[in-house]
């Protein structure tokens, strides 16, 4: 990981991991001992099929994680693919990702302080609203068994604490 050091290293393998796990990871520790590298030299240095770099390879691009250059080969007059790292995106990247998610835990903690709910006390059965719980008179519509108030003020506070440190985050 020549280019890399540190905390960004860590940031961008988690990225990656993300984005394609272990075979993603193994690209991309290649692309990072190199300025730029082409599809056959990744498959030949990381033992991954050629199709599977190739696919990694689009995700990555597609996630602005590296750039593509593209220039002909004099000898064969072919276009050949150059890759290599574009590590200014990363951080804009990660924000984008804790944008998202913040949105959608905004939706489900408001979500969580509109309704009540409704459980069975059962562990593989899931809680229910209310207006659901009326509707199959309180009783559990998975196991039958009678259904219980459910006290969702825990989820509301980790909930509230997770929105709060991502916001934290993002304001940064
Ligand atoms: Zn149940």
């Amino acid at each position: 990981m020549a280019l890399l050091t540190g905390i960004r290293e860590e940031l961008l393998l988690k990225v990656t991991n993300i984005l394609g796990g272990e075979e993603a990871i193994a690209v991309v520790k290649y692309l990072a001992s190199k300025d730029r590298v082409t599809d056959d030299e990744i498959a030949t240095a990381t033992g991954l099929k050629l199709n599977v770099v190739r696919k990694i390879l689009y995700k990555l691009y597609d996630s602005s994680l590296i750039t593509c250059e593209r220039l002909r080969d004099e000898k064969t007059g072919w276009f050949i693919f150059w890759w290599s790292l574009q590590m200014g995106q990363l951080e804009g990247f990660v924000k984008n990702r804790k944008r998202e998610c913040l949105e959608k835990l905004k939706i489900r903690l408001e979500y969580e302080k509109k309704h009540d709910f409704y459980y069975c006390n059962n562990p593989t059965c899931k809680e229910i609203t209310f207006e659901e719980a009326m509707e199959v008179v309180f009783r559990c519509p998975s196991c039958g068994r009678p259904l219980q108030h459910f006290d969702n003020s825990s989820l509301i506070r980790v909930l509230s604490e997770r929105i709060e440190t991502l916001q934290k985050e993002l304001d940064e």
